[in-house]
């Protein structure tokens, strides 16, 4: 996006209505000072910037990429300005306008507390009737709830170095969201051969059957890029609830809905008389390798 004779190009990050998650998400980003040390940053929120909230909500400046944290609501204002003067303003200069997390893409949690007035800027869940409609081929939503500052750190280096960023029906980088939280995961061999894991944070175990493990439907690329570049949730034995997807957040987050025993939800692309086929011949096996603990510190010397 820019030489290095040229000016850096302008950053401003904006909130709707949010936890802050992922403001917090990005300040976690190990390259996060080399990052933003190439980005005139004009404001974000949580850390020194050149302006302040009240001189970016005057409208009197412009920026190349807006970053747009939390769910949009055409009443809310930050400091006595309505949000969407603000938002409508900067979008005119943005060449990318990024929606950080779930609820700046969807809707997300805010948008379930509230379906009437909370929406994503292009989307509300699935639906394109957001109100950014008008910048639509600018907007790229990284969904995530909080955002993965991996996932940020790519699109904002993707900008800097002048690379197109494919996107899917939703918006979102295909280079992060083509793939399932399911690959990589470290208890793909539990899942193939139908042994559940009974409880969260064991080593052992497959969290889809009896945890709500949402990881075989879920674009997103958890296990692939790993978070702090250590883990993931299911790594760690928390199932992935789907919070990349337009449907975020279900009800009963950790609990997989089955009908006579048989999951209402099987993995994507998968037929269920295929999956049911598959799991009934899994679960004839018995391994022993797997039915145990992996580590049994009552034998370990
Ligand atoms: S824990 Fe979740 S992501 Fe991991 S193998 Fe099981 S279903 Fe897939």
């Amino acid at each position: 996006m820019h030489s290095k004779q040229e000016t850096k190009p302008k950053l401003l990050w904006l909130q709707g209505v949010t936890c802050n998650g992922n403001t917090h998400s990005f300040l976690n980003l190990p390259s996060l000072p080399l990052l933003l040390s190439q980005f005139e940053l004009l404001y974000l929120p949580s850390i020194e910037t050149k302006y302040t909230l009240e001189e970016i909500s005057k409208c009197k400046l412009s920026c190349d990429i807006l970053i747009f944290e939390g769910a949009f609501d055409p009443q809310l204002k930050r400091n006595d300005v309505l949000m969407s003067e603000m938002l409508n303003h900067y979008a005119q200069s943005a060449k990318y306008i990024i929606a950080a997390g779930s609820c700046a893409s969807f809707g997300g949690m805010f948008k379930a507390s509230a379906p009437q007035r909370n929406s994503g800027l292009l989307f509300n869940e699935a639906d394109k009737t957001g109100p950014m409609l008008h910048v639509d081929n600018h907007v790229i939503n990284l969904s995530g709830c909080p955002i993965h500052p991996e996932w940020l750190g790519y699109t904002l280096n993707m900008i800097l170095n002048n690379q197109k960023i494919a996107v899917d029906e939703l918006h979102r980088p295909v280079e992060l969201y083509s793939t399932l939280a399911h690959h990589g995961c470290t208890r793909n061999e539990y899942f193939e051969w139908k042994i559940d894991a009974k409880g969260f944070g064991l080593k052992e175990g497959c969290l889809f059957y009896e945890q709500g493990c949402r990881g075989p439907m879920t674009h997103a690329s958890c296990n692939k890029i790993l978070w702090n570049e250590v883990s993931s949730k299911t790594r760690s034995g928390t199932p992935c609830f789907g919070c990349t997807e337009p449907t975020f957040p279900r009800e009963n987050l950790f609990h997989t809905k089955t009908n006579m025993s048989i999951p209402e939800d099987v993995p994507l692309g998968i037929s269920k008389r295929s999956y049911l086929t598959m799991a009934g011949i899994a679960k004839t096996f018995h391994i022993k390798r797997l039915e145990g603990k992996l580590i049994d510190y009552k034998t370990t010397p």
